[in-house]
């Protein structure tokens, strides 16, 4: 019975990811505030899961490879828009119609930068640390790549 609705609250891959969940329990969050549009302090990270305890930096320099995945975002988002846009409103070129998306679209891109960032580095944390559904008994790896000094050295 009660192994039954630890099934049924299992967070799902996708929704831990877009909430910025610890990819480890999915539960713990990754952020220290949860609004993203705290400019200031938006990108602050809990050193480790507040809920199982994993480190949210793995080794040295970690969440440098996150340009590579908030690229791989914004070009996904911009074929999005592009693909809308294209439905609802079309493109020709007797109009300026392409650069309105263009406009509109780089709005978006900046106005979203904060989510989008936050999501890279879930994403990136995600394919590193996997979900353990035992993570109440198993102990959390210990990570010797870290130094110290260099974490938030991005
Ligand atoms: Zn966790």
């Amino acid at each position: 019975m009660q192994e039954e609705t630890e099934i049924h609250r299992r967070p799902t891959y996708l929704v831990s990811v877009l909430s910025n969940k610890c990819p480890r329990c999915r539960q713990g969050n990754m952020f220290k505030i949860s609004n993203p549009y705290n400019l200031k302090k938006y990108m602050l990270m809990n050193e480790e899961c507040p809920v199982c305890g994993q480190p949210t930096e793995v080794e040295v320099g970690f969440y440098y490879g996150t340009a590579y995945v908030s690229y791989a975002l914004t070009i996904a988002f911009s074929v999005a828009t592009f693909i809308a846009w294209w439905v609802l409103i079309g493109f020709s070129l007797d109009d300026n119609r392409i650069f309105w998306w263009l406009g509109i679209n780089a709005f978006f891109m900046l106005a979203l930068q904060p989510i989008f960032m936050r999501l890279s580095r879930s994403i990136w944390l995600s394919w590193f640390v996997k979900y353990d559904p035992e993570w109440r008994t198993h102990k959390v790896g210990k990570n010797e790549r870290v130094i110290d000094e260099h974490k938030g050295n991005w």
